[in-house]
């Protein structure tokens, strides 16, 4: 039996990023060094295969400090953790290693830095998210306000509207964190805006590709996990660029192969935290199913490497 023809966008780029790379590599590099088990504070990174083969390997992964022995070296997620947690890890005498991704400690820094300055400060991140909880921690209650929505901006009571400064998560919309902007402008024309948000480049460059497949496709697939906001920013991408059928599956195993009878196109991207292996697997269950011509669409070519810190350098 013959199987009906599909035209497979593949956009490029998508899945790992140099943050997420680091992170399982100091991972992989502390069991090497210090033997199993070490403990990761909260996923690693968010997804359910990169976690598994790393418990597989001797990763604990744990919640909170509080669950990981003084004895044992500590690892912290790609996400970042508030300032009291690295604080705790050194007044217990743990090994601690910090996996936070250079570009979320980029906006620490700058959070602080603003903070030396005097000023208060409102960012764009979702409520709960690892990133925006470590982000927040980085200085007192009451210096960094969430907003998450353009429909919080008239709700929030600042210090001083003459003296603040706007920061994000790296991994939202670079479409809707631009409205919020411009709310937030509008009402605090102060306030200080980065040149440049702090939404990463792996952030933009996904997002930027969904955007140029959309056009061409019935249906979009974003290998990634629920828990990760830069895929679910993917999803939401190709709803608004005109994809009627944009969803977000873990694996071939969640493809609603029933909802996607009768297409002819389909897009697949993958979020910063899902692998490559987990993309061949989509692709393979395509072929299986229907004539598959693969078209890569690439919008930018990445070459950024992070090095992991030096207490794991030394040894490799
Ligand atoms: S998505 Fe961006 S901020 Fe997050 S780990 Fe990757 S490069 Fe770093």
């Amino acid at each position: 039996m013959s199987l009906p023809p599909l035209t497979l966008y593949l956009a490029a780029p998508r899945g790992f990023c140099a943050g997420v790379d680091r992170a399982i590599r100091i991972v992989e590099m502390a069991l090497q060094k210090w033997g199993a088990p070490v403990y990761v504070r909260h996923e690693i990174v968010h997804n359910k295969y990169v976690v598994d083969d790393l418990r597989a390997k001797g990763a604990v992964f744990v919640e909170e400090l509080d669950d990981c022995p003084n004895d044992r070296p500590v690892i912290f997620s790609a996400h970042g953790v508030p300032k009291a947690v690295p604080a705790e890890a050194a007044r217990r005498e743990m090994i601690a290693v910090d996996a936070t991704c250079p570009l979320v400690t980029k906006v620490h820094n700058e959070a602080a830095r603003h903070f030396s300055n005097g000023l208060q400060m409102v960012m764009i991140g979702h409520e709960g998210h690892p990133e925006t909880v470590g982000t927040m921690g980085q200085l007192p209650p009451g210096e960094v306000l969430l907003v998450e929505t353009v429909e919080d901006v008239p709700g929030l009571q600042v210090r001083d509207p003459a003296k603040l400064a706007m920061i994000t998560q790296t991994t939202l919309s670079v479409d809707d964190t631009k409205d919020i902007a411009a709310a937030l402008q509008a009402r605090f024309p102060a306030i200080v805006i980065p040149a440049k948000d702090d939404i990463c480049y792996a952030t933009t460059n996904r997002q930027a590709a969904v955007k140029a497949i959309a056009p061409k496709i019935d249906a979009l697939l974003v290998i990634g996990a629920p828990n990760s906001s830069n895929s679910k920013r993917l999803v939401e991408v190709g709803s608004a660029s005109g994809c009627a059928y944009s969803q977000l599956v873990q694996r071939a195993a969640d493809i609603d192969w029933r909802a996607l009878s009768g297409i002819t196109s389909v897009g697949i991207t993958a979020g910063a935290s899902a692998p490559e292996v987990l993309i061949n697997e989509v692709i393979d269950a395509f072929r299986a199913r229907f004539e598959t011509t693969v078209e890569l669409v690439e919008t930018a070519v990445e070459n950024v490497e992070f090095k992991v810190p030096k207490v794991l350098r030394e040894t490799a």
